[in-house]
C-alpha cells in the first residue's frame, strides 16, 4: 500500500486505515477520534447500535461529509480515488418511474438516449452482472416494483458494475428475513473470493457478523474493540457499546463454539 506516511498497524497490507477520524455537525460530534483498520481482502463489519455513526463513517469513507484527521487508502492520505463500490441502505426513488432493473443498470454507462433502448451489447452486460448476483430474472422487471431485498441484490449489481476494490454496503440484510440475509451474505462471500475485493459492511446481526465477518470494528462514536469476532466480541464490548447484555446472542452465534459470554448467565444456558 502506497500510502503517503508509513502505517504503525498491525495488519500488513491493509486497504484502509481510518486515523484520529472525527466528525462534528451542527457542533455536535457524531465520530471522535475513530482509529480503525480494514484489512485487504477481508470482510470487515462495523457494528454498534442506531445512531453509533456507522453511516457517518462509510459516507467519511467515500468523501461525502468533511472530517477531521486521516483516511488511509492505497491513492493515499485523504485521497479519493479508490473504486468503492457503494450499496446503501436504502435507496430513495420515485416508484412510479418508469425504468426497467436493465435501464437502471446502463443509465450511466450507455452513450445515446435510453428511449432508442438498451444495446445489445451493454443488455448482455446487465445479464450478467444480475446473474452474478442471482438476479437475472429481475432484468426487465420495473424498478420501482421490487422487494426490499430484490432492490438490495440490484443495487449490488449496480456497485459490482464498477469493479470496486472495495465494496461498502451498508446494512445489506436489513428488511430481510433471517433466510434472505444469509442468501446474501453466502453469495457476497462468494463474489468476494471470486473478485478479490474488500468487503466492508455495517451490520446489526451479530449471527451474520461472527459467521461471515473476518474482522469487526464495534463502533459507538468511539470504537470500542476492533479484530477478529471472536477476539472482539467480548460480552464486556457488546455490553459497553449497546448498552444492555448481548452476550449469550453472540455466544450461540460464535460459530464452532461458545467461548466469549462470561457472564454467569451464559454460563448456565451452556451447561444445559
Ligand atoms: P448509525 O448509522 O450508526 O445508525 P449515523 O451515522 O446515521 O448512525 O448517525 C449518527 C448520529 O449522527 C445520529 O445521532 C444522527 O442523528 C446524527 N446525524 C447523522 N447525519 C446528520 C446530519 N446530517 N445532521 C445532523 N445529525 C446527523
Ligand atoms: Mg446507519
Amino acid at each position: 500500500m502506497a500510502a503517503d506516511k508509513p502505517i504503525e498497524y498491525g495488519t500488513p497490507d491493509p486497504a484502509v486505515v481510518f486515523k484520529g477520524v472525527t466528525v462534528k455537525i451542527g457542533g455536535i460530534s457524531i465520530l471522535e477520534d475513530v482509529t480503525a483498520v480494514v484489512p485487504k481482502g477481508s470482510c470487515t463489519a462495523i457494528i454498534g447500535p442506531n445512531g453509533a455513526g456507522k453511516t457517518t463513517l462509510l459516507l467519511a469513507l467515500l468523501g461525502e461529509l468533511q472530517y477531521k484527521g486521516e483516511i488511509h487508502t492505497s491513492c493515499g492520505v485523504n485521497k479519493n480515488c479508490l473504486r468503492i463500490g457503494y450499496v446503501p441502505q436504502r435507496l430513495t426513488f420515485d416508484r412510479g418511474i418508469p425504468i426497467t432493473v436493465t435501464e437502471f443498470l446502463v443509465l450511466g454507462v450507455q452513450k445515446k438516449p435510453l428511449w432508442l433502448g438498451v444495446g445489445a451489447k451493454l443488455r448482455k452486460h446487465a445479464e450478467d452482472i444480475l446473474l452474478s448476483v442471482n438476479a437475472d430474472h429481475l432484468a426487465d422487471r420495473r424498478l420501482g416494483a421490487l422487494s426490499g431485498g430484490e432492490m438490495q441484490r440490484v443495487l449490488l449489481a449496480l456497485a459490482l458494475q464498477q469493479e470496486p476494490e472495495l465494496l461498502v454496503l451498508d446494512e445489506p440484510a436489513a428488511g430481510m428475513d433471517l433466510q434472505g440475509g444469509q442468501i446474501i451474505c453466502e453469495l457476497l462471500d462468494r463474489l468476494r473470493k471470486d473478485r478479490g475485493f474488500t468487503q466492508l459492511m455495517v451490520s446489526h446481526d451479530l449471527a451474520t457478523v461472527t459467521h461471515h465477518a473476518t474482522h469487526v470494528i464495534c463502533l459507538n462514536r468511539r470504537v470500542a474493540a476492533e479484530g477478529p469476532p471472536h477476539k472482539a466480541l467480548t460480552t464486556e464490548t457488546l455490553t459497553a457499546i449497546f448498552g444492555i447484555h448481548m452476550g449469550l446472542v453472540a455466544s450461540r452465534s460464535m460459530p464452532g463454539g461458545n467461548t466469549v459470554c462470561s457472564a454467569p448467565c451464559c454460563q448456565k444456558n451452556q451447561n444445559d
